[in-house]
């Protein structure tokens, strides 16, 4: 097959299907894509509710429980017990393959009347307001997190304890308002940093300790904005830090200005990529427009997608084989368009199965085998019938596609997709996809963060009964926030002060410092002769300017001066 140039069905951009990529459709017999790689990814989050929480009660014991489905959801929700349990039967909500109507039709049907989890949230202790975790203790507020104790306020923390607001913790210890580390302990205020400890306002340093303000170190102690202090006067300095909101925001946007003077490395990686492109990606060999994409082998089109091997378009998932288009799967051999589905082989149109195996078009299964919306068949019955779905749904043009938006079972503003691709009410309206107007929210704001105190020391206890506001104001804001007991007892512990502003205010700023998911192809920008280099090293393109091109999630428009690896390496070593 030669390389093919398409329109997107759903945004009429064109869009290129490579030779390779034909080879991964040909095996697992489903035809090309008819939407590009980011409506694709758009497709696949609008399916996806991370962190919009609601209160409801279990439509089997009653019992009130915390819920990503709002209360305008009018399928049942069940809460974790009852939903494991065997006091229902998934397979009665089962029925016959209706061949004069389209599959999504009678898919979405079933979705909407089968029991739903209320949020994906197994084998963790007190965690309640966690999704799509596992194996967590004392967590809370965290989504895409797995094996993690006492994390507040984030994702992606892995194998991680005591981290507080921070993003993409990989066995990491003590973390604070920080980005993509990896076996870091007591760091604040840092981002991109490998194997450091007591670090502040730091990034992209590997081996460092006691480090502020520093940008791009290997193996270095005791430095302040990249200069080296004798270990007494680095003290004397951070003893004299003001650990105040305003100095805080100061000091960031020091450590901004101040690694924009740095050459960086065109993407965030640390560890060693083979034949790889896209951004915050590490241990990989042949993976391309991977975004938090680690350890994958042959994955195309993978966003926060690890241990992935021949798979393409996956987002949010771990340890797949020859998957397509998942959402929230683990542990899956040759599925084809599962949500939320884990420990699955053989799994086609899958939502919230487990442990299945030949199951097709299935809601809310654990251990079946050969069934097809919701209906057991024997095993000859069910390979007949399936090859006649096939047929009929590449009649429809739906083979091969995902669940469509527009029968989500979340309203589009309370999706992951709002936070990656935002519309307006009117815009998602006209797309025929639903909104959900939240109640008003009427928080009784007893103190105004005008009003609090500068440093932590002057907090006392009662300022956990104070619903305070939020400065910012943002996208998703809350309006106002309590303090969490143990969040206050990490502020006084590491002398940090209150924030000023909610949760999603927070989360939202702090996903906004990391690169879009979005690739560029540029050249590097190293031209020894017309700039400083910051040490002597020879570069192996001499006083000419470096022919290296990559692809770079650094928009060309950007201030940062973008190296290729090789001359990054010679200006850090
Ligand atoms: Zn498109
Ligand atoms: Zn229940
Ligand atoms: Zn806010
Ligand atoms: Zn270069
Ligand atoms: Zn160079």
């Amino acid at each position: 097959m030669n390389r093919e140039i398409k329109q997107c069905q759903n945004c009429k951009q064109s869009f290129t299907i490579e030779p390779d990529d034909f080879a991964f459709y040909e095996k697992l017999k489903v035809p090309a894509p008819t939407f590009c790689p980011d409506c694709r990814y758009q497709r696949r989050i609008a399916n996806r509710n991370e962190w919009n929480f609601y209160k409801r009660d279990c439509g089997l014991c009653k019992k009130s429980m915390v819920s990503i489905y709002n209360p305008a959801y009018f399928g049942p929700v069940y809460c974790n017990d009852c939903w494991w349990s065997d006091k229902w039967d998934p397979l009665a909500y089962g029925r016959d393959f209706d061949f004069s109507k389209t599959f999504f039709e009678q898919f979405s049907k079933l979705r909407f009347e089968t029991p739903r989890i209320t949020l994906a949230n197994s084998k963790s202790i007190n965690s309640e307001y966690s999704n799509q975790s596992e194996e967590n203790k004392n967590c809370y507020m965290v989504v895409a997190t797995g094996t993690s104790e006492n994390c507040m306020y984030g994702n992606w923390y892995q194998g991680s304890k005591d981290c507080v607001d921070c993003w993409a913790m990989y066995k990491c210890e003590i973390m604070y308002e920080s980005l993509n580390c990896r076996d870091c302990y007591k760091c604040f205020f840092v981002e991109d940093n490998k194997d450091c400890h007591d670090m502040y306002f730091s990034k992209d340093c590997r081996l460092c300790s006691n480090c502020f303000g520093c940008v791009s170190l290997r193996g270095k102690t005791y430095c302040w904005f990249n200069e080296q202090l004798s270990k007494d006067e680095y003290q004397k300095r951070l003893a004299e830090v003001l650990w105040t909101q305003e100095n805080i925001d100061n000091l960031r946007k020091k450590l901004d200005e101040f690694s924009l003077q740095k050459p960086v490395k065109f993407e965030h990686s640390y560890t060693k990529n083979e034949n790889s492109t896209g951004d915050y990606i590490g241990g990989n060999k042949n993976v391309h427009y991977g975004f938090n994409a680690r350890l994958s082998e042959n994955l195309k089109f993978g966003q926060d997608a690890w241990e992935a091997r021949d798979c393409m378009d996956l987002t949010e998932t771990l340890d797949n084989e020859l998957e397509y288009e998942g959402e929230g799967s683990g542990w899956g051999n040759r599925n084809i368009a599962s949500a939320k589905s884990w420990w699955n082989n053989d799994a086609l149109y899958s939502d919230l199965n487990f442990n299945c195996n030949n199951i097709f078009g299935c809601v809310s299964l654990h251990a079946k085998s050969y069934c097809i919306l919701n209906k057991q068949y024997s095993e000859k019955e069910y390979y007949d019938l399936k090859e006649k779905i096939i047929a009929h749904m590449r009649k429809n043009g739906e083979w091969g596609e995902f669940f469509p938006a527009e029968i989500s079972p979340f309203p589009y503003n309370d999706s992951l997709a709002q936070d990656y691709f935002p519309m307006t009410k009117d815009e998602v309206i006209a797309k025929g996809l639903r909104w959900h107007d939240r109640d008003a929210r009427d928080y009784k704001v007893t103190l105004p963060h005008e009003n609090l105190p500068e440093k932590i020391g002057d907090a006392s206890d009662s300022i956990l009964k104070e619903v305070i506001s939020c400065s910012l104001h943002g996208f998703r804001c809350a309006t106002a926030f309590r303090l969490h007991p143990a969040e206050l007892q990490f502020y006084r512990q590491f002398n940090l002060p209150i924030p000023h502003k909610c949760f999603p205010c927070r989360l939202q700023e702090r996903l906004a410092r990391r690169n879009p998911r979005k690739l560029w192809h540029r050249q590097c920008m190293c031209l020894p002769a017309g700039r400083q280099a910051t040490n002597t090293a020879k570069h192996f393109h001499g006083d000419k300017p470096c022919p290296n091109e990559f692809e770079t999630s650094y928009a060309p428009d950007r201030p940062e001066i973008v190296y290729c690896e090789e001359c990054y390496n010679k200006e850090v070593a």
